[in-house]
């Protein structure tokens, strides 16, 4: 489920962007990120990438028993990739990513998916892991979005320049004020360096 960011201002009447969860989880890591568009071979290569990803987390969830309710299901303007009917009759949603090794960022980001409650089972997986998040971790992840939220909209000229460099998330930024912007990058969405195993 999509966090809610139009909750908690002083003023009621004011309203805000909404941000995706994958932008929102790099935000809550660096506020100054700024995502890189695909180009359209990238775009591509991740779209094969990740529909592989999906069957082979299908796969081992029908094996142990989880029955599929759905895929690519939109919530809130969100999507959330696989859902599932646990043996014990509760739901996990899963959110997949075409890369090898999953870092903290996919793991905020499935947790941004949440809808909060405890009986939901928030995993994040790859080809050949499903990493299963403790409530108590998707609730801190909640509050730390809700932080994040809070400072992009009081304080947005800190947060262009509050740089916290994180190696899952440098290599997808275009932001070219930041000093920590890896080597290679040419410009915004331009790099020298392929972009390894995308979301
Ligand atoms: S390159 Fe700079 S702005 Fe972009 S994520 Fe890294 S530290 Fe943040």
């Amino acid at each position: 489920m999509e966090v809610n960011l139009t909750s908690s201002r002083a003023d009621p009447n004011f309203t805000e962007p909404r941000l995706s969860p994958s932008l929102l989880a790099r935000r809550i890591i660096c506020p100054a990120h700024i995502p890189a568009p695909f180009d359209r071979k990238s775009r591509l290569r991740f779209l094969g990438l990740h529909a592989y990803a999906m069957l082979q987390v299908i796969k081992r969830h029908i094996k142990s028993g989880f029955r599929l309710l759905s895929l690519e299901k939109y919530v809130n303007g969100s999507r959330i990739d696989l859902e599932f009917l646990r043996p014990d009759g509760g739901l996990r949603i899963n959110e997949v990513k075409s890369k090898r090794i999953l870092g903290e960022v996919d793991r905020i980001q499935a947790a941004l998916y949440s809808d909060g409650s405890r009986s939901q089972e928030v995993v994040v997986s790859s080809r050949t892991t499903d990493i299963l998040l403790p409530s108590e971790y998707v609730e801190e992840v909640h509050r730390r979005a809700e932080a994040t939220r809070i400072f992009l909209l009081d304080h947005p000229d800190l947060a262009a320049n509050s740089f916290n460099p994180n190696a899952d998330i440098c290599r997808t930024c275009a932001n070219n004020r930041c000093p920590f912007l890896p080597k290679g990058r040419t410009d915004r969405g331009q790099t020298t360096q392929p972009r390894g195993g995308g979301d």
